[in-house]
């Protein structure tokens, strides 16, 4: 009988869910505005049920009970099979978690000590392990994750330039999105080795954002560093600051640290620029110039770090876009890819506009592509190998 794999992403006030039968994805769907509003949306791939309906606030509390609303429902659609394990993304895996791993009270250990590290997501990864351990409790768990891809890569691109021994007790550059990234590259091997085999660099442009530089299938550098706050403006979330910054924050504002961290995580990037919202698509459609100017810094910190990854990997072979903005903004790739001949990059605005996969024109040595990832299938991948192991 085929393996029956739930893997489970847990946010702050979601839970995205992917149930799979061997390598078929059978029942997709997210509890969305836990704590708050929850609803629950489910489609199935292979029957025609398809759910959507707000849960009571009971059914909402928390992680565990929105789960324990789950089961009935996956069970109608597994007909009779049980959950075998179940998968979580989990954001920081520290310095010692370089592989998946099944989960066991010692390893739960290890990862709510990180949970200061990323505590927009770890804390919320964590409730959701918690959870499905208590609703799956014959299910084998496993926990893979986000910084394990960039574990590899070199000691410049690891390190801040502080004392030495910050970087023995874990102050590194982690990298983030490394579930994307590695959906990306196993996408390029198997359907453009020639591409893999080259000089890539990976735009991951969602709510959180994030670029990495591959080479030969393996990263050397992200714009991700210690937290997921680094790097290029996101959603809510600032991107590359001046330390200086925060340190007037505390000193010259009084802001305390909890404030501090609020500002930076929760009301930066496009929402704090633009002083409207978070969501591309809603500041695209806008005609207030702040949400113009908020595009624009997004797109000029793309383009800067495009740059930097290129001199880093010695020229550039391929570009591929994707995350929800990435994947579905033909203004945003239109502006990153803009002048760039010095790079040999342009693309085709037709194309750009169609839907393909590949968008540069026929003149640029650069390939640009287009490709939707895919993290709920890696992290499948992973927990069907523990499986088997
Ligand atoms: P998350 O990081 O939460 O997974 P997503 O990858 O789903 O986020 O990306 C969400 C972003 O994608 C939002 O800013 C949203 O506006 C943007 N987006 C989704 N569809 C489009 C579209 N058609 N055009 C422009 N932006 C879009």
């Amino acid at each position: 009988m085929e393996e029956v794999i739930l893997v489970l992403n847990s946010g702050s006030s979601s839970i995205k869910f992917t149930l799979y039968s061997g390598a078929a994805p059978q029942v997709d769907g997210q509890i969305s505005g836990l704590g708050a509003k929850p609803r629950l949306s489910l489609v199935s791939s292979v029957s025609t049920t398809r759910v959507e309906r707000p849960l009571t606030p009971d059914e909402g509390k928390t992680h565990g009970n929105a789960l324990a609303t789950l089961i009935p429902l996956l069970e109608t659609e597994l007909g009779g099979k049980t959950v075998d394990a179940v998968g979580h993304r989990v954001v920081h895996g520290g310095v010692s978690f370089t592989q998946p791993v099944r989960i066991d009270d010692k390893v739960l250990e290890e990862l709510g000590k990180l949970e200061p590290l990323a505590p927009l997501h770890q804390p919320h990864n964590i409730a959701g392990i918690t959870a499905a351990r208590d609703v799956f409790p014959n299910a084998v768990q496993t926990a893979c994750f986000d910084t394990a891809f960039h574990r590899e890569h070199p000691w410049v691109n690891d390190t801040f330039a502080l004392p030495r021994s910050f970087y023995e007790e874990g102050v590194r550059r982690y990298g983030f999105h490394g579930l994307s990234y590695e959906f990306i590259c196993s996408h390029l091997k198997a359907t453009r080795p020639d591409l893999y085999k080259g000089r890539v660099v990976v735009a991951h442009l969602g709510n959180g954002a994030s670029m990495c530089a591959v080479l030969n299938g393996q990263s050397i550098g992200s714009t991700m560093g210690f937290t997921a706050l680094d790097g290029l403006p996101m959603g809510t979330r600032c991107g590359q600051l001046d330390p200086g910054v925060v340190l007037y924050m505390l000193t010259e504002k009084g802001m305390t640290p909890d404030e501090v961290s609020d500002l930076l995580y929760r009301n930066s990037g496009l929402k704090g620029l633009s002083g409207l919202t978070q969501d591309m698509r809603t500041l695209a459609a806008s005609d207030d110039s702040r949400a113009g100017e908020a595009i624009d810094y997004f797109v000029f910190r793309i383009r800067r770090e495009l740059g930097a990854m290129a001199a880093v990997l010695g020229g550039l072979d391929t570009l591929v876009f994707t995350g929800g903005i990435g994947e579905n903004s033909a203004l945003v790739r239109e502006r990153v890819c803009a002048n760039q001949d010095w790079l040999g990059l342009s693309i085709e605005p037709a194309e750009n506009h169609s839907g393909a996969e590949r968008i540069s024109s026929d003149q640029s040595k650069v390939n640009v592509l287009v490709i939707p990832t895919n993290e709920e299938e890696i992290v499948r991948r992973h927990t069907s190998a523990l499986l088997a192991a």
